[in-house]
């Protein structure tokens, strides 16, 4: 069984995630020093007051030095700068790994930094909420979610190991899968849903026959279930699309596709045609629940908010 327990950590990043992961290594004991890096002094100053970690500083290059694993939470478009920051103060035999929700393109940024002796292993938990920020994170957040690693091909089978085991303390179940096929399979499963959520909330406060009070006050009609999505950070989800461009294409040429056979089934009174496809789509959210991935509960704690006069 390998050892999920690690001298010091090195957490680049302290948002959503980050702070997730460091309320985890608290509350499980999983390391004797937690390094806590952001680049901004505010962000830094919070995660203090939320005594996040054991140290403090805004330099990645200083927060890695003596790090046995090194953990980078920030935006995917950053993290070539931030490897570039840290490499040459890596300790050698340190295990490197990203959360990033992209991963050829995390790879191709921060590959050519790692120096030799250094274990990168890309990492992506597919855990998280709309909310951004060090307050916005929870312990628990990866109990009983996917975290995918996307190895490199002299990825060090022990080093691997180590990271699944640390990931599986954290209540993950650990999958393997190259970088591409990563891609693909987030860019329908993630991707997707967050750009069509982004693009209906945006068609509605464009409208100009629906006032947007009316689009507020009706909201609980199912234009609420996207907002949710849409709420998501901007900056997270700018980067995810540029830095996942050709798989999110073609999955947006397919969805468009489709989109224009439910169309022409409305434009021509097809009942049989939207039946059949709304009883597929049904049998794949009773799947999602028999999986464990969701309850069967009406939502997030909005029942009672239904329940109001
Ligand atoms: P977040 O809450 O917005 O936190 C972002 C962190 O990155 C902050 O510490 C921020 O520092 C830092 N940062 C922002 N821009 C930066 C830059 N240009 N250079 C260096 N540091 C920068 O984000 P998050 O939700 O934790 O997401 C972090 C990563 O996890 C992203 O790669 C995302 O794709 C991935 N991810 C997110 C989710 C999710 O649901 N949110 C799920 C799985 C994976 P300051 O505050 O100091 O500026």
């Amino acid at each position: 069984m390998a050892d999920v327990h690690f001298d010091r950590v090195a957490l680049i990043g302290i948002g959503l995630i980050g702070s997730s992961i460091a309320r985890d290594i608290k509350a499980l004991g999983l390391a004797n020093e937690i390094v806590v890096s952001t680049r901004s002094p505010e962000t830094l100053k919070r995660a203090e007051e939320l005594q996040l970690g054991s140290h403090y500083t805004t330099s990645a290059a200083e927060a890695v030095q003596g790090a046995d694993l090194v953990i980078v939470s920030v935006p995917v478009g950053a993290s070539g700068t931030v490897a570039e920051q840290i490499a040459a103060h890596l300790k050698p035999g340190a295990i490197v790994t990203d959360v990033g929700s992209t991963k050829a393109s995390v790879i191709a940024q921060m590959t050519p930094h790692m120096p030799p002796g250094v274990h990168f292993i890309p990492g992506h938990p597919l855990a998280g909420t709309e909310k951004s920020g060090p307050d916005a994170g929870f312990t628990g957040l990866f109990q009983g979610r996917w975290c995918i690693f996307t190895p490199l091909p002299d990825t060090d089978g022990e080093a691997l190991s180590r990271l699944k085991a640390f990931w599986e303390a954290l209540g993950s179940r650990v999958d393997e899968m190259d970088p591409e096929h990563h891609d693909k399979v987030l860019a329908i499963v993630s991707h997707l849903p967050h750009i069509i959520a982004y693009n209906i909330v945006g068609t509605a406060d464009d409208l100009e026959t629906v006032t947007e009070s009316e689009v507020i006050k009706y909201s609980a009609s199912g234009f609420r279930d996207f907002t949710r999505l849409a709420a998501s950070d901007p900056t997270m989800w700018r980067d995810v699309c540029l830095h996942n461009k050709d798989a999110i294409l073609e999955m947006l040429a397919r969805f468009s596709e489709d989109l224009a056979y439910l169309q022409r089934a409305i434009r021509w009174g097809e009942g049989d045609k939207l039946f059949d496809l709304f009883a597929r789509t049904r049998a794949v959210r009773r799947s999602i629940i028999e999986a464990g991935q969701d309850v069967d509960t009406p939502d997030f704690g909005r029942h009672s908010l239904d329940k109001k006069p």
